[in-house]
């Protein structure tokens, strides 16, 4: 083997937000031998303290500045809400020639905040790895997150051909399918198949606890009838979500809008007993969830998989 074919694919990595998806990208990136170097920045010193312990990077700060400088790769997995002051704190530390990516579920708002920041020569490539978990923090990640899963890049055209093809590589060595999109087209999907089935499973749960004829007791008793497999989603990280839905306020509420036109269309249906409008309206669906499994984007296994309620 020649040193060439053992050289990383990067020389230095540096993710920004230490928690679920950027320890798993770390871990993934050490896992494959990705980079030469891996550094942490996280705001807190205890965050930085546990990545250490764990491992999955080489060095930690909670300097911002330092953690990005001489980097060749920067990745952001900090909530939205604060990218721009995470770009505020790494820009003039940037190295030129440097990608600037992230993790983001939300991508035009990556553009917004960060690109009338940004010192000349850094390329601004967004990213959306779509794979994520209902936990929180460093020692929630794991290295194997992104196996089989999609990866969306959001790159302007135009400029950015090598930043762009050397990213799209990094994916695919992590095990993710790598896909491209426009920023504004892909926040207009990931609303209707992320971020309206969030704001329904906050929103039912809610109800649920709100309720005044069924205890609470009653619901979490008799949940295995549906509602348990809400009560995941809704576990989901609370500052991650206000600030999705703050960031892709258009498009879920135009897919927002579409989802209570059909809900009416059934509430309908039920009032005046079409038997037939529920029916179809349910066998279209079961397609779509046989669309899913056979796409390998979920096991097949009854109850996910759960035996008897133990798991
Ligand atoms: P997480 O586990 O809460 O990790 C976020 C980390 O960023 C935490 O360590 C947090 O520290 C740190 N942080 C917060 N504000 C910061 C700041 N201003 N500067 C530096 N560090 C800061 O969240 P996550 O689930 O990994 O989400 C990170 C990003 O991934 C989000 O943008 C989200 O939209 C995206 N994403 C998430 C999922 C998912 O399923 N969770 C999937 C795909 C993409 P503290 O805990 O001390 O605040």
């Amino acid at each position: 083997m020649t040193s060439e074919t053992t050289k990383p694919l990067i020389e230095t990595l540096t993710v920004i937000g230490l928690g679920l998806i950027g320890s798993s990208v770390a871990r993934a990136a050490k896992k494959h031998g990705l980079a030469g170097t891996i550094k942490g920045g996280d705001l807190s010193d205890a965050v930085c303290k546990k990545a250490l312990e764990i491992g999955f990077v080489d060095e930690a700060t909670a300097d911002l500045g330092a953690a990005v400088a001489g980097a060749d790769v920067v990745l952001l997995a900090v909530p939205i809400g604060a990218f721009r002051s995470v770009g505020e704190a790494i820009a003039a530390s940037l190295k030129p020639g440097a990608i600037l990516t992230d993790v983001g579920s939300v991508k035009l708002a990556v553009f917004t905040q960060l690109e009338p920041l940004l010192p000349k020569g850094v390329h601004l490539i967004p990213g959306h790895p779509v794979a994520g978990t209902e936990f929180s923090g460093p020692e929630a990640g794991f290295a194997e997150l992104f196996e089989n899963r999609w990866c969306i890049l959001t790159p302007k055209s135009g400029g950015e051909g090598k930043a762009v093809t050397l990213l799209a590589e990094f994916w695919t060595r992590l095990g993710s399918k790598v896909e491209f999109m426009d920023a504004e087209h892909h926040d207009l999907v990931l609303a209707i198949t992320s971020h309206v089935p969030h704001l329904i499973a906050y929103n039912i749960v809610g109800t649920a606890s709100d309720l005044e004829e069924v205890t609470q007791s009653e619901v979490i008793k008799y949940s295995a009838g549906g509602f348990r497999d809400f009560t995941r989603i809704a576990a989901s990280d609370p500052t991650m979500w206000r600030d999705v839905f703050l960031n892709n306020k258009e498009a879920v509420l135009e897919m927002l809008g579409r989802f209570v036109e059909d809900l009416t269309a059934l509430q309908r249906a039920i009032r005046w007993g079409d038997g037939d409008a529920l029916f179809n309206h349910f066998t279209r669906t079961r397609a779509i969830r046989k669309g899913i499994i056979e796409a390998g984007q979920e096991t097949n296994e009854p109850d996910f998989g759960r035996r008897d309620g133990k798991k």
